[in-house]
């Protein structure tokens, strides 16, 4: 019986929910955002596609966007062959249009503003000019998962390779070893494997280009050990 009542309850608190949920008042079509205003004016403002922008009213920097196209902002091709020089004076001309100082005199929000866009412009800068980290950002906006070292274990002669590195790298104790160690694994990374993997990137096979990477992670990281290591004095 009491059971009887509960199924009887259930159903009848079931059908309050669809009722209420049919009065509420529904969308039609697809969703569009609001048009951006701006923060200290509300006046509407252009379409910046997530770059730097002021408000065309006021004049008031805009926050940044949630998530900016690195390449985008520094306006570079989305390429793993990158312009260095273009790359720099974007850099360049960016930081000096948002430096936290420009900002000194202006509201509280429009500081903290240039400060989260400088700190943004650092990231991308250093992002996009470090082969390693820029190839890793590529495969990401293409929904590639991250290179593991782990990734090339079985390519057995990199592993080789990278083993007796590592013994010349704990045993050298002159500075004139470590610098010729510095310049083979700065050859290995900048020239054979950079020439490789934008070959990949090209050819448009991410999954060669993301073994190659994770083997440039070796050699990063023995060039961290390389530039850490304690020498006797
Ligand atoms: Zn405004």
């Amino acid at each position: 019986m009491q059971a009887a009542l509960r199924q009887h309850l259930g159903g009848a608190r079931w059908a309050l929910r669809v009722s209420e949920a049919a009065l509420r008042p529904r969308c039609v079509g697809p969703a569009s955002p609001p048009a951006p205003r701006c923060w200290s004016c509300g006046g509407a403002l252009p379409s910046a596609e997530g770059l730097p922008h002021f408000c065309p009213g006021c004049r008031a920097l805009q926050p940044p966007g949630p998530r900016p196209d690195l390449f985008r902002l520094m306006d570079c091709d989305r390429s793993f062959r990158l312009d260095v020089q273009r790359l720099q004076r974007r850099f360049r001309s960016l930081q000096r249009a948002l430096h936290p100082d420009r900002f000194g005199q202006r509201p509280p929000e429009e500081q903290h503003y240039s400060e989260q866009h400088s700190s943004l412009v650092n990231k991308a800068y250093q992002t996009l000019l470090n082969p390693l980290s820029r190839g890793l950002y590529l495969l990401e906006l293409n929904g590639v998962e991250p290179a593991q070292e782990t990734d090339c274990d079985a390519d057995s002669e990199f592993l080789m390779e990278i083993m007796e590195i590592n013994e010349k790298l704990a045993d050298s104790d002159t500075i004139a070893v470590n610098e010729i160690l510095r310049s083979i694994l700065k050859m290995k990374t900048q020239s054979s494997l950079c020439k490789l993997v934008i070959f990949y990137f090209i050819s448009d096979d991410l999954q060669e280009a993301k073994k190659l990477l994770a083997k440039m992670k070796y050699f990063a990281n023995l060039e961290d050990k390389l530039k850490n290591k304690k020498m006797p004095s």
